[in-house]
């Protein structure tokens, strides 16, 4: 679509991304109606707004299809059995996310877009990504998923060489014509699954980001999901597979020997066989699950022809963000851990595998996850647990089944002193030597606004223990 005059899109959402979409494409000619379930105070100032300018609103209605709809651009958290995409579908109309719209409103020089998906460890691969990427001198940003609204970037001002875009399994679902210059699934673990349906269809949404990928597409060699995913793409001619691993890399891998990151993939100078490009100490924390993140941004880097010594230098001057084990004090001889991030089962083992004897405090809404997997993995680092939030019991029966011996608080308090007396509760369960850990393996809403929320009311009931 480049001639956006007269057409009648319907905009499913209010909100962050669908008040950006309806004003840009009601400023390019189009019809715009905005539909949207709820109808509250917050509704109507927003409706208000964009009926100013001349931009219809329907609140309270998120169910009916507008007469005469040509398009649905749909907030990218709508899920796919809601009636009004049945509708759409019915009609033949195409539906596109908040991605899909930025595709296609590119312009035709804009930069080529590296793409990471995968259930964990996104935020931080397109952040060490970018960080190498300007390393290279180059112009570039992390987006996406990340926090900065790709629909800014592709019509802002600013001129890029090349974007480390992070993708969720949401946007992929909603974005059928993205084509990608390469790209990355870290990993795939059951999260989400009340959105998608299935595993099946979370694990199909994902490979889309492979879809018409040019360079490479780079896959977890530990996670044979990923390969899979790889190897049903439909992708350009001369678009390589390409692997990472923590152990010796194979062709085409990249991989680690002797501390040191290696390339097999990309080699510059053909009398070798493989390019040395960072140490593991450069890589910040050098916990496993993050080497593996660097490795996956490295690829991406070098399928974009980045040269080794920028790779080393962009991980070198990376910092991570907070609430990913972050360690917020020793109290007492006992470390205390922020992994408020780890808002999945796959996440808290990855964190808790970093760990000897743990006291762990999890707990939050499961979204149908089940956590035995997780709990008979870490039994043994477990010296003890503090559950809270509305989903504990399923983790507490875990607990039962495959830790029977670990002491278990299990604390009923939703209130605003609840996390300071969860600390506490962990401070009367460990020892001198131990690590406190807050990796919830849940989300955070039914007792904070976000996992930032719940990560600083932590890190402060740790500095109320310590004073
Ligand atoms: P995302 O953007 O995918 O949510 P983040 O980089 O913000 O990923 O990390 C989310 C959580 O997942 C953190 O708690 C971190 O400890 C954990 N994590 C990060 N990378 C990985 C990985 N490669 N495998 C498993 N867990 C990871």
């Amino acid at each position: 679509v480049t001639d956006w005059q007269g057409r009648h899109v319907t905009v499913a959402g209010l909100g962050v991304s669908g008040i950006p979409a309806a004003k840009v494409l009601h400023a390019r000619g189009a019809h715009v109606t905005v539909v949207n379930d709820g109808d509250d105070a917050r509704a109507r100032e927003q409706a208000a707004e964009l009926q100013a300018l001349g931009i219809t609103v329907r609140l309270g209605d998120g169910a009916t299809l507008p007469d005469g709809t040509e398009l649905v651009v749909t907030t990218p958290g709508w899920k796919p059995d809601k009636p009004l995409f049945a509708a759409a579908r019915e009609a033949g109309l195409e539906i596109w996310g908040d991605v899909e719209l930025a595709w296609r409103l590119r312009g035709p020089d804009a930069a080529p877009w590296l793409a990471v998906t995968g259930t964990n460890g996104k935020t931080t691969t397109v952040q060490m990504l970018a960080s190498i990427l300007k390393a290279a001198g180059l112009r570039t940003a992390a987006v996406g998923n990340i926090g900065v609204s790709l629909l800014d970037v592709v019509l802002g001002e600013e001129q890029y060489d090349v974007l480390a875009v992070e993708l969720s399994s949401y946007q992929l679902h909603w974005a059928p014509s993205l084509r990608a210059h390469s790209a990355a699934v870290l990993n795939l673990a059951p999260d989400h699954l009340d959105w998608h349906g299935s595993m099946e269809a979370y694990a199909a949404d994902k490979g889309r980001i492979y879809e018409g990928n040019r360079v490479a597409c780079v896959y977890n060699a530990a996670d044979k999901a990923t390969e899979d995913l790889v190897r049903e793409a439909d992708v350009e001619e001369g678009c390589r597979a390409i692997g990472f691993t923590l152990g010796t890399p194979g062709p085409s891998q990249l991989g680690v020997v002797d501390g040191i990151l290696v390339d097999r993939a990309f080699v510059e100078n053909r009398q070798r066989n493989a390019q040395e490009l960072a140490e593991v100490a450069d890589v910040n924390p050098p916990a496993p699950h993050n080497i593996a993140n660097a490795l996956a941004a490295a690829a991406l880097a070098r399928a974009f022809g980045v040269p080794a010594a920028a790779v080393r230098d962009g991980l070198r001057t990376f910092t991570p963000d907070a609430h990913r084990i972050a360690h917020v004090a020793d109290v007492d001889g006992v470390a205390y851990v922020d992994d408020s991030k780890a808002t999945n089962t796959h996440a808290a083992e990855a964190s808790l595998a970093a760990y000897e004897s743990i006291v762990w405090m999890a707990g939050g809404l499961a979204k149908g996850a089940t956590f035995d997997e997780l709990v008979a993995k870490s039994a043994k680092r477990l010296r003890g647990v503090v559950l809270f939030g509305r989903d504990r019991a399923l983790i507490r029966e875990a607990l039962a089944r495959h830790a029977p011996e670990v002491p278990v608080v299990d604390l009923d308090r939703t209130d605003t002193g609840a996390m300071l007396a969860a600390v506490q509760e962990a401070r009367r369960l460990a020892t001198a030597g131990d690590t406190v850990l807050l990796a919830p393996a849940c989300a955070s809403m039914d007792m904070f606004a976000n996992y930032n929320k719940r990560g600083d009311a932590f890190a402060e009931a740790v500095r109320e223990l310590g004073s």
